[in-house]
């Protein structure tokens, strides 16, 4: 699984990095995805984060 996040959207609220801060880390009020294929284990806590984005910034990429 990756994602990514639509920069345009997010704004900064911390929600992702809050439930998945392995994955996600908020920079200069951003969100950045600091890994290239989210952790088998960080999974549930991704999808957590993309299904309670309140901005839905967060895309999953579909190969
Ligand atoms: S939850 Fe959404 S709006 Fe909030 S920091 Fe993460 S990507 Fe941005």
């Amino acid at each position: 699984m990756k994602v990514k996040i639509n920069e345009d959207n997010c704004i900064g609220c911390g929600y992702c990095e809050g439930v998945c801060d392995e994955v996600f880390e908020v920079v200069d009020g951003v969100s950045t995805v600091k890994v290239q294929e989210v952790p088998a284990a960080a999974k549930d806590n991704v999808i957590d984060a993309i299904e309670n984005c309140p901005t839905s910034a967060i895309e999953e990429i579909k190969d």
